[in-house]
Parts: structure tokens; C-alpha cells; sequence
């Protein structure tokens, strides 16, 4: 194949990424003056995560008192740091708690419909994940409506947005990064130099045989940082979550678990046998389970997707990895929680429009991989440890560690994709890329060598070997030698990729090369911050080191790329050392 020649663009800011956070930095940027351009796979307001149409509602935190008096930044910043367990940067921990009520504030301006109490009108709080006072506002279709918005307002503010375009890699000097080469679905190769680089791709969901992220979220932001010299950190917190599998993928509600229902293998035996230890209680696992969705080693609740990952490599999980939910007999108004049993009736009208009828059959549902609590090390404007290069939204880290509230994602989009949307446009209007046209020489010959090298094998395979060694020996159970035998997997299928061996004759066969390669950096860098974390703390379970270890391990890791490709890991600090 012959890829079509390269065309020209510059820009003030480039953005990569039109989620809650890439759209929320073009509309700051192109507001600041800044010719702003807009670059993302997919469709704005229908690719990414924060429009993915696998949950009714989205939790979007704000500490205003709505949903309790009592509530407010404090109360919101001493939550996140409990749930961090040491591993987030306080700096940007204030920063997401006292700019909340803004961003909210942003969102009424845009009519953002949040759910409303039937009774009084006003929006709906619940308490969200690992929050100790109900402050969720819920937004029904997850967060496609700030998308919608969003689009709108880059849309008048003539942002140039690339839909159908793929980022393959960076532009960089040793001055640091000018801007990107990317890949239109038509086989155009475009090359944009721009004074300022934002990556906002999301999470890397596509790790995992099974995810709620779409299909486009393959981790390209990390590695494209890290292969530019930024630090990731807290790459080994990636939550792990239940979703349905068939007929159709949706989040598994936290409030179902509240029914205590019957979870059972294929052979119709309770999921937790031999896995739960004597004198621990399933029922308990079940309603500590209400309190957050992801997987967290830190209180009962972890039984339940520990002895589901034991169970399937026991072989108990049928021929699609499923389980089964039982919520027939289950009675909503029994679960505790304010807000919940309302919620109850949103989520089961939502899964029957997917055929899913929880009061005739049982769910069929399996371990997910899901949102990452790590990413690309940032300070409060966005900025990385590299010259030209921003990044915000779920592709940063800093405002969480080892647990993450919920609602605070979508929150964290909004306020530091503004921050980051402004600083662009202050440094990208005033720095000058640099390296002229040779620029990008290297990454163009790369990309048409590829497409000359001739192997056999579909890309798709290696999509599968990622998800395979990364479900088995990642998520949610970790162990020594299982994350070496994954490091050592994934090195033996890069140099699987890299010789040659897979066939690189389409576009689409052009992309998913760039993506298995990021995701196989982005996979080795969680296995290094994972096995040099030798111990278990929140959404990072050891099954080898099951204990907390606060005197070494309450602190964030680090990861830096070395020359030779191989992920330095190294106990890690955000702002002052401690
Ligand atoms: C089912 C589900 C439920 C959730 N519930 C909540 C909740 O209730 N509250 C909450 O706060 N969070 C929730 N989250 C998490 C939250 O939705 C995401 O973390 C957040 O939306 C991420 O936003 P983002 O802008 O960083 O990335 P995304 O919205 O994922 O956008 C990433 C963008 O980058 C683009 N992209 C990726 N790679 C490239 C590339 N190489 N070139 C060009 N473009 C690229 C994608 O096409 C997309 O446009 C949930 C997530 C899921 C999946």
C-alpha cells in the first residue's frame, strides 16, 4: 500500500483527544486567542469514553452541601487523599476541589440537564465511590450532553477539529515537542506543527479482553508522552470494575449488589467458594460493594473480584467469561444508601432498552478493565516534564492515587482542561516550532517502512496476545512471577512487531500497528510499577504481598522510558519530597 502524501497544518495548540478534557482545552484555548486545532479518532460526541453509552448516568462530584450540609471542599479534599492512601499530588487535589463548583457552574451555563429529584426538582446528589457525603450530581447518557456542549461552542469559536484522524506519534527536538503526525481514515498522512502539543486520548482501557471503554481508547497518550521523555505515575491503579457481556456491554450498577443477589459460575456454584476466607461474610463483600464500583483492595468488596479472577483461571466462567447476577428476587428499597433505589428504577429501564431484563433472567457479567488513576505526570497547568507537551483529563495523573471517588473524573476534565487550554494558549502563541520541514522526516519514512515490510500476520493477533497476557496476569491479581512472565510477553511481542512479522497493508492495519505498540509501552509500564509496588494498596492487589505497607509504599511510582525502550520504575514523589 502507498500512503498519501503528507499534508500541512500549524496551529498555536494542537489537542489530541476530543473527550470531556480535549474538547474543554480546544474551547479554553481558542477563548485565550489561540489558533487551536482538534485531533481525535473518532467522532466528536460519540468516540471516547466521556460519550460512551455503556452506563445511564454519570457522577460528576461537586462539594456544594446539595446532598449534605455538611459537605464541602474540605470535606471533598480530605475524601480524595483517604481514597489516594498517599499517592496523589495534593496541589492538584485542591486544585479539583476548590474550582468544582465552577466547573458545575460552567455546566448549568451550558444546560447540562443533570437528573432531577422527582419530588423537589432539584438535581439529584448521590454519594459517589469512596466519598464519605453524597455529592454526585448525575447526568443522564453518561457525559455525552458536556460533549454536545462542547462541540457547539468549539464549533463557533472556529477550533479546526480533524475527525477520523489517528495521532501516530510526536514531533520532537531537543527542544522539545513541535506538534504531531497523524493519519486520516483515507490514508492522508497530515503533519501539524503547533508551539504547544495537549494529549487528552483517555485511558487505556483496550488493554483488557474486556472493557467499558470504547475502541478507541488504546492508551496512545501515555505512550506518546513517555516515549517524549514525560513521566507516567500510578500506572499500577487501574481500576477494575463488573460489566455485563451479552447480550449487549453496560456497566453492572453498585446498587444491585445491595439486593445480596445469587453470583454463580457456570456450574451454578457461588463465585466467592474457595476463594472467601473462613469467618469473612459474602453478604458483606455485597454491601461494601454498593459503596464503589471499581475494584479496591481496601475493605471487603475486594472478595468479590478477587475470587471472580481466581475463578477464571479455575476455568468457572463460561465460554464468553461470564458469570451470573441473579437479581429476580432482589428488593431495591432495602438498600441503605439515599438516592439509590430511584437509581435502581433509571438503570433497569436502561438495560431493558439492551434487552436486559433483570426481573426475568440473570445477568451475564465479567471483570472489566476500566479507568486508570495514573498517566502522565503534570503540574497544575498541565504541563509535563517536556518542553511543548501538555496533557489533561484521565491521560495525566496527580488529582488521585491507589482509589479514585467517583465523579471526580469527569469533574477533573473540566477543571484541568481549562487550566490546560489556557496555558497552551499563553506558551503556544508565543513559542515557535522548531526543525522546519525535516521535522517528522523520521516518522513518515517509519511509517511508509512498515507498510513495506511484508509479514503475514494479522495486527489483530497481537491486539488479542496484549489482552490475553494483560487479563491474565494483571488485572485485578498480581503475583511476581505473573508480572515478569507479562513484561517478558509483551518485550517478546514487540520485537514480534518491530521485525516485521505482522501485515501492514491498510490504514486500518497502519493504526492498530501504532496502537498495539503504545499499548504494549503502556502494559510493560504497569507491570513495572506494579511489581516494584510489593505490597497491596487499593486498587493494587498483590495476591504474593496481600498487606498495606505504609512505611515504604504510601507514595506515588514513577515511570520513565529508557533509551532501549525498557520502563524505569522508581518510588516517586509529586511537588516536595517527602
Ligand atoms: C462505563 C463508564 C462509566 C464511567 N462512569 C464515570 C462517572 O460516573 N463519573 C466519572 O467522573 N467518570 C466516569 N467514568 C470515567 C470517565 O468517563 C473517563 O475517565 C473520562 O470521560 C475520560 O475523559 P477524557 O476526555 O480524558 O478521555 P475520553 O473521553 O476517553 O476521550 C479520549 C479521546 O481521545 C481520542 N484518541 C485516543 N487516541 C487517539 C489518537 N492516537 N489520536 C487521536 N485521537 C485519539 C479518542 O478518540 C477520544 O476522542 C466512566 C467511564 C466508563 C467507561
Amino acid at each position: 500500500m502507498t500512503l498519501r502524501s503528507v499534508g500541512e497544518l500549524q496551529a498555536d495548540v494542537v489537542v489530541v483527544g476530543a473527550g470531556g478534557a480535549g474538547l474543554r482545552v480546544a474551547y479554553e484555548a481558542a477563548k485565550s486567542g489561540a489558533k487551536t486545532i482538534i485531533v481525535t479518532k473518532g467522532r466528536i460526541a460519540v468516540s471516547g469514553a466521556t460519550a460512551v453509552g455503556l452506563a445511564s448516568t454519570a457522577g460528576f462530584a461537586v462539594p456544594d452541601g446539595a446532598g449534605d450540609p455538611l459537605d464541602n471542599p474540605d470535606t471533598h479534599y480530605k475524601d480524595i487523599m483517604t481514597a489516594a492512601q498517599g499517592c496523589a499530588d495534593p496541589r492538584l487535589v485542591r486544585i479539583l476541589v476548590d474550582e468544582a463548583i465552577e466547573a458545575s457552574e460552567d455546566l448549568d451555563r451550558w444546560k447540562i440537564d443533570f437528573i432531577r429529584d422527582g419530588e423537589t426538582g432539584k438535581p439529584l446528589v448521590a454519594q459517589g465511590d469512596f466519598a464519605s457525603r453524597p455529592r454526585n450530581r448525575k447526568i443522564y447518557h453518561h457525559g455525552r450532553p458536556i460533549t454536545v456542549a462542547l462541540k457547539g461552542e468549539i464549533e463557533r469559536l472556529g477550533v479546526q477539529a480533524l475527525e477520523g484522524t489517528t495521532v501516530l506519534s510526536l514531533l520532537q527536538d531537543e527542544k522539545g515537542v513541535h506538534g504531531l503526525l497523524a493519519l486520516g481514515r483515507g490514508g492522508g498522512l497530515v503533519r501539524i506543527t503547533a508551539g504547544v502539543t495537549v494529549l487528552t486520548t483517555g485511558g487505556a482501557g483496550q488493554l483488557f479482553r474486556l472493557s467499558l471503554m470504547p475502541s478507541d481508547i488504546t492508551g496512545d497518550g501515555y505512550a506518546l508522552g513517555y516515549r517524549a521523555g514525560a513521566a507516567l505515575a500510578n500506572m499500577e491503579f487501574m481500576q477494575a470494575g463488573f460489566g455485563t457481556i451479552k447480550p449487549a456491554l453496560n456497566i453492572v450498577y453498585t446498587w444491585f449488589w445491595g439486593g445480596l443477589p445469587p453470583f454463580v459460575d457456570k456450574h451454578g456454584k457461588p463465585v466467592l467458594e474457595g476463594t472467601l476466607p473462613a469467618g469473612a461474610s459474602g453478604d458483606e463483600a455485597m454491601l461494601k460493594k454498593v459503596e464503589h464500583y471499581p475494584f479496591s483492595a481496601s475493605d471487603a468488596s475486594k472478595w468479590l473480584e478477587i475470587a471472580t479472577k481466581n475463578a477464571m483461571r479455575d476455568g468457572r466462567a463460561d465460554s464468553v467469561g461470564g458469570f451470573y447476577l441473579d437479581l429476580r428476587n432482589a428488593d431495591p428499597d432495602r438498600i441503605p444508601q439515599k438516592g439509590f433505589s430511584q437509581l435502581w428504577k433509571v438503570s433497569k429501564g436502561w438495560l431493558q432498552q439492551k434487552h436486559m431484563n433483570i426481573d426475568a433472567e440473570p445477568l451475564r457479567i465479567g471483570l472489566f478493565g476500566h479507568a486508570i488513576n495514573g498517566g502522565l505526570v503534570i503540574d497544575e497547568h498541565g504541563q509535563t516534564l517536556v518542553d511543548g507537551l501538555l496533557s489533561a483529563g484521565e491521560n495525566a495523573a496527580g488529582p488521585y492515587g491507589a482509589d479514585r471517588l467517583g465523579g471526580n473524573m469527569l469533574l477533573n476534565c473540566q477543571v484541568f482542561g481549562k487550566r490546560a487550554g489556557r496555558r497552551a494558549a499563553e506558551i503556544g502563541r508565543a513559542r515557535t516550532p522548531s526543525g522546519g520541514e525535516t521535522l517528522g522526516q523520521a516518522a513518515v519514512e517509519a511509517v511508509e517502512r512498515r507498510t513495506r515490510q511484508g509479514g503475514s500476520r494479522p495486527v489483530s493477533e497481537a491486539h488479542r496476545r496484549i489482552k490475553e497476557v494483560m487479563t491474565e496476569k494483571v488485572l485485578v491479581v498480581r503475583n511476581e512471577a505473573g508480572l515478569k512472565e507479562a513484561e517478558a510477553d509483551l518485550v517478546e511481542l514487540d520485537a514480534s512487531l518491530e521485525s516485521g512479522e505482522f501485515k501492514v497493508d491498510s490504514v486500518k492495519d497502519v493504526i492498530a500497528w501504532h496502537e498495539a505498540a503504545h499499548m504494549i509501552d503502556v502494559g510493560r509500564a504497569m507491570c513495572a510499577a506494579a511489581l516494584l509496588r510489593r505490597e497491596t494498596r487499593g486498587s493494587h492487589y498483590r495476591e504474593d504481598a496481600p498487606a498495606r505497607d505504609d512505611e515504604r509504599w504510601s507514595r506515588p511510582i514513577t515511570v520513565r522510558r529508557e533509551r532501549d525502550g525498557a520502563p524505569r520504575a522508581e518510588p516517586g514523589y509529586f511537588g516536595v519530597q517527602p
